[in-house]
């Protein structure tokens, strides 16, 4: 760490304090004794998603809203919603603090949010996404869907 005074690598930490936004430690330069602060946080960032065949592909937040938005045709959802359900994934898979995870993480979360979101578009991205092509399926998932409604 160089002093932002005289550029000297020569400094010690007097005090180190823990805080909401990361570890601030007060710092005392050896060349001209100026005190000062550093501030030490976690870099969060996207970690790349490993698909089925092994492939990597970066998060794509435009794909996933272009597939959110045809699931959610005409029905009462925002493309407001829509952005913030992708900014609620991205930083779910951020908080995970891996260099990469399984792409399938990314459609679990999407589908989580999208159920709180609007029931409907849940099952229309669901029959895409997760592959409830047939009838049977879909109908159980509706029934699922209903009782919890119900219940709730
Ligand atoms: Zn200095």
């Amino acid at each position: 760490m160089r002093c932002p005074y005289c550029d000297s690598t020569r400094t010690r930490v007097i005090d180190t304090t823990q805080s909401a936004s990361g570890v601030r430690r007060r710092r005392e330069c050896k060349g001209c004794q100026k005190r000062f602060s550093t501030m030490e946080r976690a870099i969060l960032t996207t970690p790349l998603l490993v698909k089925k065949d092994g492939r990597r592909e970066e998060f794509n937040r435009d794909k996933l809203i272009s597939g959110l938005r045809t699931a959610c045709a005409r029905r009462p959802v925002s493309a407001d919603d829509l952005e913030r359900l992708v900014d609620r994934v991205e930083s779910q898979i951020r908080q995970m603090g891996k260099s990469e995870v399984p792409s399938r993480v990314v459609g679990d979360l999407t589908i989580e949010e999208l159920e709180a979101l609007d029931p409907v578009s849940y099952v229309r991205y669901a029959i895409v996404y997760l592959g409830l092509e047939d009838l049977e399926a879909v109908r159980a998932e509706i029934d699922r869907l209903l009782d919890e409604g119900s219940a709730g």
